[in-house]
């Protein structure tokens, strides 16, 4: 049954990417998104160069790089005395290096990107309204069931789900998110809103003490991404609720009062409440396989979570082209090359989040002294391994015989 379509639970980043990638191939899909529209809320996402290799690899890297921000620099500033620690180019010496530029671009237009190129893609069906709530298998074909609705018949099914997949919950079993305590409050304002001296050309991260504020330029310089975290220990998963300012300016009182005012600029503020999950070894079961967030969920302080959906997808259209169409094979494939990667990033994640954003005292001393001291060189080296990748290899950590940074 060569035609028989794959069935991708999940419209988001991941599922289209999987689809317009197993499209390039030759196989056909259905996305089944719970949504009764096809698109993506929130804001601002960082896009590394390894996004924008599984992008090209997808046949939409200059519609991506139309569609993005190009910014200098990523910077680092102490929140508690307001001084820059240090900052990385992002400049032709960054670009030429990893033979892609690093961006800031709205989600939705990134979400269009790759809905444009599927909708134009015969091979790529989608069903709205489409909640799966679970699937059957045998040894030639995946039953998927739909809440309210017949269920949907093929050859495999891709759960790119996200956090709470319900794809995962069957396959894995493994309960709930873990709920990290992070509690980022988000906005998006006119760049007129923005304090002038802080208009820079960069993702700018602000690091205190259990708290941080990350602010870039959007949508062609129109608006301002502001994200303000505070690490207070929230018991529970909540996402996109709206919360008053006076809420958002809980946990900053010690921080320096550039960084503090950017509160008082942003509107509408919005909260969520971050959940990752430990990492698992094993993402597939016969015909069935996770991506994305539903395989590898993680906290944002990398800012990679979209950029491994969509390597994801690269290696799954490579493993089924590879294996000839063999889907088993082609899973446990998949599953190899990626589950070392998105494990480190994930675990990294965590270990950024509280040695690099949120450190206090000695450990922010520590952080200020460390950062400070190293040369652009080193951290080109030290990035090469993420920033290098496309989702099948990494061409510069081979050029380099980087062993891991
Ligand atoms: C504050 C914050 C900042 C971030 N910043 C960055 C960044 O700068 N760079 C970066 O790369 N990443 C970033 N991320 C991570 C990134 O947003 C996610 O990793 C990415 O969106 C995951 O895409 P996905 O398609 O796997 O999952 P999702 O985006 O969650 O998409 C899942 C889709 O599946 C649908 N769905 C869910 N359940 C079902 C069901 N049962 N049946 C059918 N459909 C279903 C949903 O409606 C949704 O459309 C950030 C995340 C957060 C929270």
């Amino acid at each position: 049954m060569p035609d028989r379509p794959f069935v991708i639970a999940g419209g988001g980043i991941g599922g289209l990417a999987a689809a317009l990638s197993l499209a390039r191939k030759g196989y056909p899909s259905i996305v089944l998104e719970q949504s009764a529209k096809l698109g993506e809320i929130g804001a601002g996402i960082q896009i590394a160069p390894n996004a924008f290799h599984s992008f090209d690899y997808l046949g939409v890297g200059d519609e991506a790089r139309s569609r993005a921000v190009f910014i200098d620099k990523l910077r680092l500033m102490d929140a508690v005395s307001g001084e820059e620690i240090t900052h990385i180019p992002l400049d032709e010496p960054f670009r030429e290096r990893f033979g892609n530029p690093y961006a800031v671009v709205h989600r939705a237009d990134l979400h269009d990107v790759l809905l444009d190129a599927c909708r134009s893609n015969d091979l790529v069906e989608f069903r709205t309204s489409h909640g799966v709530t679970g699937y059957e298998q045998d040894g030639t074909e995946v039953t998927v069931f739909v809440r309210d609705r017949d269920p949907v018949r093929g050859r495999a099914l891709i759960g790119a789900d996200g956090l709470r997949s319900s794809v995962r919950a069957q396959l894995v079993a493994d309960g709930e998110p873990r709920v990290s305590g992070h509690t980022p409050y988000r906005s998006v304002i006119p760049t007129q809103q923005m304090p002038e001296d802080l208009r820079w050309n960069a993702a700018t991260l602000w690091a205190g003490p259990r708290c941080h504020i990350v602010h870039y330029p959007l949508k062609g310089w129109k608006v301002f991404n502001l994200v303000v975290t505070y690490h207070n220990d929230a018991p529970e998963a909540v996402a996109g609720k709206p919360v008053d300012k006076s809420e958002v300016r809980q946990g900053f009182e010690h921080i320096h009062p550039r960084a503090r005012q950017i509160i008082e600029h942003g509107d509408n503020w919005k909260l969520w409440v971050l959940c990752d999950r430990e990492p698992i070894a094993n993402w597939h079961e016969g015909r069935v396989v996770l991506l994305g967030d539903a395989a590898h969920p993680m906290l944002q302080y990398f800012a990679q979570g979209a950029c491994m959906a969509l390597e994801d997808a690269v290696s799954l259209g490579h493993n089924l082209e590879a294996a000839g169409g063999d889907v088993e094979s082609a899973f446990a494939a998949y599953c190899r090359q990626r589950v070392p990667r998105t494990t480190r990033v994930q675990l990294e994640s965590r270990l950024i989040g509280e040695y690099i954003y949120h450190p206090d005292g000695a450990a922010a001393i520590l952080r200020n002294s460390i950062m400070s001291g190293r040369s652009v060189e080193e951290y080109y080296f030290r990035l090469s391994w993420l920033y290098g990748g496309s989702g099948i290899d990494s061409p510069v950590q081979s050029r380099l015989n980087v062993p891991g940074g």
